[in-house]
């Protein structure tokens, strides 16, 4: 772009149309925020952009990086400023999410400016776009700030696709989803060295005698102590660990690089820890958990139903156990054409 046109802003209607179209397209959280930056680098003829998911931490916003992307070969930042701060302490940064509008700096030697654009929930703060860029019109701005709120539209979509409204958790579907390309990812490759080996568990966790909760205290409260128990999932298991609502008090936890004796006893310390739980109104509840090691070679129906076994047998023998399908299998507690299924599947 030269000198004279820098600062104006033409694109016809149809084009712009089919920039929306093209980012309302994505079904994948990472191709969307990709998309978003090509189209913005593309459409207000950005150099840089650099995209930060905000998310709420201990000591305050921290801001993870998403995308980073450039027309040119440049560096984010001109690291004699701003190397020296964290983004999240970055004046300008803070400026833009109190006032919740965008905060531009003067530009530096050739002209360039850094643009910080907060991107907003209907509650919160979830990111900030950072934008290197000649152009800062007004019309620059507005559509930069109209194609982040049709990115942040479509993502809330996408999430709400993949959540269980009750609990928050992964529903049902993204599981169907993710399971392949997870049984995929174990043990992908015998024959790759250990240190390529990826181990996962898959765990159904099921509350025991629910249905005396929502006979005792109502469905409300039924309702609440799910609201609760998936909030303890949260907080127990790891990020990378996927925790889902797989049906109404059914939950599935897949715990990523463990092997089944870490699993198991990461589980648990976790059934004791909801044993141990006061419920507002419920009181005490307790799970049952059955638990399996995920091995490529299987189907994911095998898995579910292995699992489930381990589940079902802690369910007949007295509920409140974590139970493994590998020691029912060692103790021929379960023969492999044993099929006692608790859970609906598919
Ligand atoms: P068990 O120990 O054998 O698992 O007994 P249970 O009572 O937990 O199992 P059962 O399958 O007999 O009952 C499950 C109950 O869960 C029945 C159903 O009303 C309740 N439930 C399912 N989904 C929801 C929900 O979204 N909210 C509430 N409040 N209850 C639900
Ligand atoms: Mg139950
Ligand atoms: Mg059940």
């Amino acid at each position: 772009m030269n000198e004279s046109t820098a600062n104006t802003l033409e694109i016809d209607g149809q084009h712009l149309l089919e920039s929306v179209i093209r980012i309302t397209e994505n079904r994948d959280q990472r191709a969307l925020e990709q998309c978003l930056i090509d189209t913005l680098l593309e459409l207000v003829a950005a150099n840089e952009i650099h995209l930060y998911a905000a998310e709420t931490a201990i000591d305050g916003l921290s801001l993870k990086p998403l995308v980073q992307t450039s027309t040119t070969l440049l560096t984010a930042f001109d690291p004699s400023e701003d190397a020296m701060l964290s983004l999240e302490q970055d004046p300008e940064v803070v400026r833009a999410l109190d006032l919740q509008t965008y905060v531009t700096r003067d530009p530096d030697t050739t002209g360039r400016h850094r643009v910080i654009y907060p991107i907003r929930s209907s509650q919160e703060t979830i990111g900030i776009l950072v934008v290197f860029t000649h152009n800062t019109s007004p019309a620059h701005h507005e559509l930069t700030s109209a194609l982040i709120r049709i990115y942040r539209n479509h993502m809330q979509l996408l999430h709400d696709n993949k959540h269980d409204t009750l609990t928050g958790l992964l529903n049902r579907k993204e599981f169907d989803a993710e399971i392949m390309e997870l049984m995929a990812a174990c043990y992908g490759d015998s024959r790759r060295g250990s240190d390529m080996d990826f181990k996962a568990c898959l765990a159904i966790m099921d509350i025991d005698h629910f249905k005396l909760v929502n006979d005792n205290h109502g469905h409300l409260y039924g309702d609440e102590v799910l609201l609760l128990f998936a909030q303890l999932t949260e907080q127990t298991f790891r990020n990378d660990d996927l925790c889902f609502r797989f049906g109404g008090e059914e939950f599935i936890v897949v715990l990523k690089r463990v092997d089944i004796k870490l699993a198991l006893h990461v589980l648990e310390r976790f059934r004791i820890m909801v044993e141990n739980f006061a419920f507002p109104q419920a009181g005490r509840i307790t799970i049952s958990i059955g638990v399996v090691e995920i091995l490529s070679q299987e189907l994911p129906t095998s898995i579910i139903e292995q699992a489930d076994q381990a589940l079902y047998y802690a369910k007949r023998n007295g509920r409140n156990q974590v139970w493994s399908y590998e020691k029912l299998v060692e103790m021929g507690a379960v023969t492999g054409a044993e099929h006692s299924s608790s859970v609906e599947l598919f």
